[in-house]
């Protein structure tokens, strides 16, 4: 599917800070659009219905599947996790450029129907800092820290699959990062010609053949 949007998937393991630093790269961005994915896990915390989730129960999610509801699904630590296919369609054919914050497998699939989609992997910069990070959050059990550790080590590798990763060493350097692919990405010949079709067409310029 050819659309005017730009599609950026952001993939990382638990505690590596990839929803902080979607939410900074959101806020300085007012293109980008993130879209709200479906779950069968419970809400935790102060997480509200329709703002960080749609949680529903597993019956209904399963219902979504049948009915080809998502453009992606996976079982991610025992629950399921979906992202609609209407949603990002609507909006990437108004022109938004749309992240999905999902797991490696969902971003696969998501390359697999949009080649042209950018696949972002964040890596934690080690596994000392990593489990420090878990620990410092102080919302897991050392049973549970132990085995978001040992998920993280399946999960990190697959990066090599992505285009781009992202070392998150320091918040403002990866933000940077991040920042810095989402704008590479607007600057591709297809997307300017998109974006900036009256200088494309006052300089008679064909369309992307790349
Ligand atoms: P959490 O339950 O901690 O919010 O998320 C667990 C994992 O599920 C994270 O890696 C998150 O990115 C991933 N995830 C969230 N939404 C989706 C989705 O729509 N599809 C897939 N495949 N993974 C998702």
């Amino acid at each position: 599917m050819d659309t005017p949007g730009n599609l950026f998937v952001i993939a990382a393991p638990s505690g590596t800070g990839k929803s902080s630093l979607v939410r900074a790269l959101l806020e300085l961005d007012a293109q980008l659009d993130v879209s709200i994915s479906h779950t069968t896990r419970a809400p935790r915390g102060q997480e509200q219905d329709g703002r960080e989730y749609w949680f529903i129960p597993e019956d209904e999610f399963r219902a979504l599947i049948a009915q080809n509801a998502f453009f992606e699904w996976a079982e991610v630590h025992g629950n399921l996790y979906g992202t609609s296919r209407t949603a990002i369609e609507a909006r990437l054919r108004e022109g938004a450029d749309v992240v999905l914050e999902i797991d490696w497998q969902g971003a696969l699939q998501i390359k697999e129907l949009f080649p042209h989609a950018v696949l972002m992997f964040i890596l934690p910069p080690s596994w000392p800092e990593l489990r420090q990070r878990l620990t410092r959050r102080g919302e897991d059990s050392e049973a549970v820290i132990a085995k978001r550790m040992a998920n993280a080590a399946n999960e990190v590798q697959q990066a090599h699959r992505f285009d781009f990763v992202i070392i998150n060493a320091h918040f403002d350097t990866a933000l940077f990062d991040l920042k810095a692919v989402v704008h590479a990405q607007r600057l591709k010949y297809a997307a300017q010609r998109r974006n900036r079709s009256g200088v494309f067409e006052a300089l008679a310029l064909p369309p992307s053949t790349v």
